[in-house]
């Protein structure tokens, strides 16, 4: 099954592919044993610095050998800010791409965004961004600055004059956690930039918000959930435990670790999936 068939499985089900940010083979463990265990598709995702730190040939053929032994799972070049990594990208064989030009002007975004799709030609799935939610996925003590909330008729036309095939809005969602309260998703919005776009929407940045929230969106039309500042807590604080304990065999330390990552995995797998 190709990732296309995948989300519009999903949309028939009504439930949200989990997409989990890695970069190292720990993590791309944890979420493949993760997703295994409970049967479900899951994409990998891996932002510019995520895949130049793992390597984009390598994490592409480690995915090429799970599919291989009949998982469900795909590979997804995350925000991606330069053309020419993003055709890399699209050249080394993912499943799909995200070119993020959401900072630009929205007549720039739509140029770069149509080059991305047209190079593509319908080999690998393309994303656009349209609004600006934060760049990093870290613990943050406040919302960062410059957070809008996209339009509907903004992204109709986005979607009509670029051709994207997924398109990630900004509808309250903002990357990392806000430990001092994390802004509420705009239900009402996704319904609405659903039914002008009508195609798949991505939701970033959801570490932070409720099971309550993100069921609600996924049932306003989101069909693929990005995770990554919790499970990269999770790694941290499984990996801390673990090398305290004196222990030196990497195999042993870093298997807490993914025990860890496994357990979020897991949690978020059964609530995008209604499980
Ligand atoms: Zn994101």
């Amino acid at each position: 099954m190709t990732l296309r068939e995948c989300i519009a499985e999903a949309e028939k089900r009504g439930i949200a592919i989990g997409h989990f940010n890695i970069s190292d083979s720990e993590g791309f463990k944890a979420v493949v044993e993760g997703a295994r265990e409970l049967g479900v598709p899951v994409i990998i995702g891996v932002s510019e610095g995520e895949r130049e730190f793992i390597g984009l040939q390598e994490i592409v053929s480690l995915v090429n050998v799970a599919r291989g032994n009949g998982l469900s799972v795909y590979i997804n070049a995350d925000h991606t800010y330069s053309v020419e990594k993003a055709r890399k990208a699209i050249d080394a064989g993912v499943d799909s791409v995200i070119i993020d030009e959401a900072d630009k002007t929205f007549e720039d975004n739509i140029s770069i965004t149509k080059d991305i799709v047209q190079y593509s030609g319908g080999r690998v799935l393309v994303e656009g961004e349209l609004g600006f939610i934060g760049k990093s996925s870290k613990v943050l003590d406040r919302v960062p600055d410059g957070v809008t909330q996209t339009t509907p008729k903004d992204a109709k036309r986005f979607v009509e004059e670029t051709g994207i095939d997924l398109l990630a809005p900004a509808v309250g969602n903002v990357h990392g956690i806000v430990t001092t309260g994390e802004p509420k998703l705009n239900i009402e919005l996704i319904r609405a930039i659903r039914d002008a776009v009508k195609i798949p929407l991505v939701l970033h940045g959801a570490s932070g918000n409720s099971d309550e929230e993100i069921i609600a969106a996924i049932d306003a039309g989101i069909r693929i959930v990005h995770i990554n500042t919790e499970l990269r807590l999770a790694y941290k604080e499984g990996l801390k435990e673990a090398v305290q304990s004196g222990e030196i065999a990497p195999y042993k330390f870093m298997e807490a670790a993914v025990e860890n990552m496994k357990e979020v995995v897991k949690k978020k797998l059964k609530l995008f999936n209604k499980i």
